[in-house]
C-alpha cells in the first residue's frame, strides 16, 4: 500500500514527489492533515479572519472578539474559559495603576548548555519575542480592594508556563516580600510543570518556593493559590497545592502526571473527569471554584475574612 498517497493529493493539487525515506503515517488508515503553516498554527482561529471573531471550542458559538475581551475571555453563552495572559489577568484583578512589578528584567540562563531538537537559548529567544514576556511569571505588589498583596501570575504563553530558575526565584522573592512586608500572597498558576531544559535546577524550585511559603505561614499570613487551566506536574506538586485556600477556575485541568501514566502505574481504571476542578472540589483537594468574572470580588471577600484579626491597611 502506498501510504504517502494521502498526503500527495491534499496539498493544493500539486503533485509531491516523496523521498524514499519518508516514514509512513502512524495510522495508515487515516489520512494525515498536511501542515500548511506549522510555525503559526492557531487552531481556534484557523478558519476565520484574525482579530474579529472567535469560535468557542466548547459550544461552537461565534463570539465577537471585542465582546470576548470585555467578558475577560469567557464565552458569554457557555462560560468556557479561554486562556488569558498574565498582563490581562493582572489588569482584571488589581486596582488601576496599583501594580508595582518586581524583578521585571530577570531572564533565564542556559546553565546546562542544553541542546535538543532546538537549543534552550533559541527557545527562550523565540518565546520572549512571541509573547513579549521575559519568562513564565509576572510578580509584584498590588492592591486588590483595600488589601495590599504580593501577587504572582503565571503565563502559559511562555514555554507552557514551565517553572525554571527564573519562575522559582521570582516567586520566592515575591513570597519573601510578603513575609517581610506582612502581606498576603496570591499566586495564580498555569503550568505544564518543571522546565526540563534546566534539569535539576528547575526541580529545585519546588523545594525553594515551598520553603519560602513555610516561612510565610509561620508569620501567620494568608496564601491564596488560584489554579487555572492547566495546572500540572511540578507546579501542582509544590506551591500551587500549598494554599491556605486553594481556588480554581471552572473546568480547569489540574493534576500531577497525565492520565495514561497514572493508569499504567496504578493498573486501575480512572474515573471520568478525575483531573478537573469539579472532581477535585468534590474530593476535597480544592476549596472553591470561582468563575473568572467573580474572581476579584471573591479574593477580596476571602482576604477580608483571613485578615480580620490584623490591622487593615489604610485605604
Ligand atoms: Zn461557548
Amino acid at each position: 500500500m502506498d501510504t504517502t498517497s494521502f498526503v500527495k493529493k491534499t496539498i493544493g493539487g500539486v503533485q509531491q514527489v516523496e523521498p524514499a525515506l519518508t516514514p509512513p503515517p502512524v495510522n495508515p488508515s487515516l489520512p494525515q492533515k498536511p501542515k500548511l503553516d506549522a510555525g503559526k498554527t492557531k487552531t481556534r482561529k484557523r478558519d476565520i479572519p484574525e482579530g474579529l471573531w472567535t469560535k468557542c471550542p466548547s459550544c461552537a458559538t461565534m463570539i465577537f472578539d471585542k465582546e470576548l475581551d470585555e467578558n475577560l475571555q469567557v464565552c458569554p453563552k457557555c462560560q468556557h474559559h479561554f486562556p488569558i495572559g498574565s498582563r490581562e489577568r493582572i489588569h482584571s484583578l488589581v486596582e488601576t495603576c496599583s501594580f508595582e512589578e518586581m524583578d521585571a528584567a530577570m531572564t533565564s540562563v542556559d546553565v546546562l548548555n542544553f541542546k535538543g531538537v532546538a537549543t534552550y537559548k533559541s527557545k527562550l529567544d523565540a518565546y520572549s519575542k512571541k509573547s513579549t514576556l521575559k519568562d513564565a511569571v509576572v510578580t509584584g505588589v498590588a492592591k486588590i480592594g483595600v488589601h495590599r498583596v504580593a501577587l504572582g501570575v503565571m503565563d502559559f504563553q511562555f514555554l507552557g508556563g514551565s517553572m525554571g530558575s527564573v519562575v522559582g526565584e521570582k516567586l520566592t522573592r515575591l513570597i519573601e516580600r510578603g513575609t517581610t512586608g506582612g502581606l498576603p500572597v496570591i499566586i495564580i498558576s498555569t503550568s505544564g510543570g518543571a522546565r526540563m531544559y534546566e534539569g535539576m535546577f528547575s526541580l529545585m524550585q519546588m523545594a525553594k518556593t515551598s520553603a519560602a511559603l513555610a516561612y510565610h505561614a509561620q508569620a501567620r499570613l494568608p496564601y491564596l493559590s488560584v489554579l487555572t487551566h492547566p495546572t500540572t506536574a511540578g507546579v501542582m506538586a509544590s506551591y500551587a497545592s500549598l494554599g491556605d485556600l486553594i481556588l480554581a477556575e471552572p473546568k480547569a485541568m489540574i493534576g500531577f502526571a497525565g492520565p495514561r501514566v497514572i493508569k499504567d502505574t496504578t493498573q486501575a481504571e480512572l474515573p471520568p473527569g478525575f483531573q478537573t476542578s469539579e472532581f477535585l472540589l468534590d474530593h476535597g483537594l480544592i476549596d472553591a471554584i470561582i468563575p473568572r468574572q467573580e474572581m476579584k470580588e471573591k479574593l477580596v471577600t476571602y482576604l477580608d475574612f483571613l485578615t480580620t484579626q490584623k490591622t487593615k491597611p489604610a485605604t
